[in-house]
């Protein structure tokens, strides 16, 4: 047995002894006996004297029996991750449309009124029944222009993956990203028959800010129908999780705090979770010099979440072994 290459033995400051593993991701709180012994590792004294304590080791890989090359594995992870076809992730687009006209919008010159056609559906459906392993896991992210601007796409689409699902004994779970000014009671309720719990909403901050950088088409103001739509979510009771981002730049960074105050202040933390997002200058979509350089996007962020806690996302260090699901052969 040999000591892992990936333990981090940590103090924290109310004195607990912590040990992380950061090619398992796991993690154990020691008293100081057992910290001593992984500190001044010598394999056969701990196997000896406990027995029980090597085995833990092995089991959660702070340890790793001789001849086991921890390099290979993480190798052989990476090309699973990349690989893999337990899991089928899917981006799926019904529409290029969009009744918005956002400042920053990176998509303004691909924008057009097309739907996705039945030729497109039916060819999106046969390559599922293809790519779907049974009895694993299949990811959707409806995104678009605005996705419920095509709601009829989405429903037919679901149905029609769900059926294969139900077949192949596979595990469906799905997203939204949008602007939330259709998200009606009417759309909600068909978003729960599509099996959506999570949608991710933006809103640039008071209604004078947000109106201002994110009006409708014709440049009526979005605010008060985003917000009162958003208030009548919380009648579903955590049924539907809320991810609120707020597009933040040098000249509206105050709306972080605008709009998680407006948040707590309605009772809706148990199902909002606010979060700043990196406005880009991206392919000359917006004013370079309004927009936060990465560092300084990056201390905005700790500085809100050491304020906001409530909103503070789940921050284990899950090991990951591949960037995106852009980098893997199944997800589109
Ligand atoms: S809602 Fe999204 S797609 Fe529509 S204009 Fe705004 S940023 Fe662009």
């Amino acid at each position: 047995m040999k000591k892992s290459y990936y333990n981090f033995l940590f103090q924290k400051k109310d004195g607990k002894n912590i040990v992380y593993n950061s090619r398992t991701g796991a993690m154990a709180e020691l008293d100081e006996a057992h910290m001593e012994q992984i500190q001044d590792w010598t394999e056969q004294e701990i196997e000896e004297k406990n027995p029980a304590f090597a085995e833990a080791l092995l089991q959660n890989g702070f340890a790793v029996t001789d001849g086991v090359s921890e390099q290979d594995m993480i190798q052989y992870d990476s090309l699973y991750a990349r690989f893999g076809s337990r899991s089928l992730g899917l981006t799926i687009t019904p529409t290029q449309d969009c009744n918005f006209r956002c400042q920053y919008c990176y998509e303004k010159d691909v924008m057009k009124p097309a739907y996705m056609n039945e030729e497109t559906q039916e060819a999106l459906i046969a390559y599922v029944k293809e790519n779907l392993v049974p009895e694993g896991i299949m990811t959707v992210c409806w995104y678009g222009g605005e996705p419920l601007m095509a709601l009829p796409v989405i429903s037919s689409l679901t149905q029609k993956i769900l059926a294969v699902c139900e077949e192949k004994h596979v595990e469906y779970k799905a997203n939204i990203v949008t602007n939330g000014y259709l998200l009606t009671q009417e759309t909600v309720q068909e978003l729960l028959r599509c099996e959506i719990r999570q949608i991710q909403v933006t809103l640039d901050g008071s209604r004078e800010t947000h109106n201002q950088r994110r009006p409708l088409a014709g440049g009526h103001p979005t605010y008060d129908v985003i917000w009162n739509n958003l208030l009548a979510l919380k009648a579903y009771d955590k049924e539907i999780l809320v991810d609120l981002r707020v597009n933040v730049d040098k000249s509206n960074y105050q709306a972080l705090s605008d709009v998680a105050e407006e948040i707590r202040r309605n009772g809706m933390e148990h199902f909002v979770r606010v979060y700043p997002g990196k406005v880009v200058n991206d392919g000359g979509c917006y004013q370079q010099d309004v927009c936060f350089e990465n560092r300084e996007f990056a201390l905005l962020e700790e500085a809100f979440f050491k304020d906001n806690k409530k909103h503070l996302p789940a921050k284990y260090p899950k090991p990951r072994h591949n960037v995106c699901s852009a980098d893997a052969a199944t997800p589109w």
